[in-house]
């Protein structure tokens, strides 16, 4: 059975972003969480999650968690800051022509897919040398989900409806980019 990490950035000590009322840690964890229950529910899959609390846990602890393991896939769930606005997905550097890039088309277009009714800017697929994407032996995706300090994402990322919908594109991302049943 294909093994999912899903990896809620931030958390306890190290709250990450904030902005309009809203901290990262919460808001990562409450979607992970959400994506869990989603994934269970519709297809057939082990899926763990690097934290299930408001709790610290280091990169490299979440890294060694799905490498001991041996997950097929991790995905590390973020928010942006900095007064940007929009959605973008990352990857380790170089690692596009790989499954890892396969993935990222499949994922970003099926989130893009769902955020684009709502007028959701496109920032585009990325790379990165993120510890969580190096660090893992598997393929790996860290995705920034709408900007916290921007008031227009700011007031999407409070809205119920709209994290169960992003919580749904993610989850069916994953689901596709595995071919699940
Ligand atoms: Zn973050």
């Amino acid at each position: 059975m294909p093994i999912i990490v899903l990896d809620p950035g931030h958390g306890g000590t190290d709250p990450g972003a904030s902005g309009n009322g809203l901290q990262e840690k919460n808001l990562t964890l409450a979607i992970g969480l959400k994506v869990k229950q989603l994934i269970e529910a519709n297809y057939i899959a082990d899926v763990r999650v690097t934290r299930a609390a408001d709790i610290y846990v280091g990169l490299s602890e979440r890294a060694d968690f799905a490498n001991a393991i041996g997950a097929t896939y991790f995905v590390s769930l973020h928010h942006n800051a900095g007064g940007g606005t929009g959605f973008e997905s990352y990857i380790y550097p170089g690692t596009s022509p790989s499954e890892t890039g396969i993935r990222q088309d499949v994922m970003h277009g099926e989130i893009m897919n769902f955020l684009s009714g709502y007028g959701v800017r496109d920032r585009g697929q990325k790379e990165a040398n993120f510890a969580v994407l190096r660090e893992t032996a598997m393929p790996a995706i860290l995705l920034e989900n709408l900007f916290i300090d921007t008031v227009n994402d700011a007031n999407l990322l409070k809205d119920p409806t709209f994290i169960t919908g992003l919580s749904n594109a993610i989850a069916t991302g994953i689901g596709k980019s595995l071919n699940l049943a």
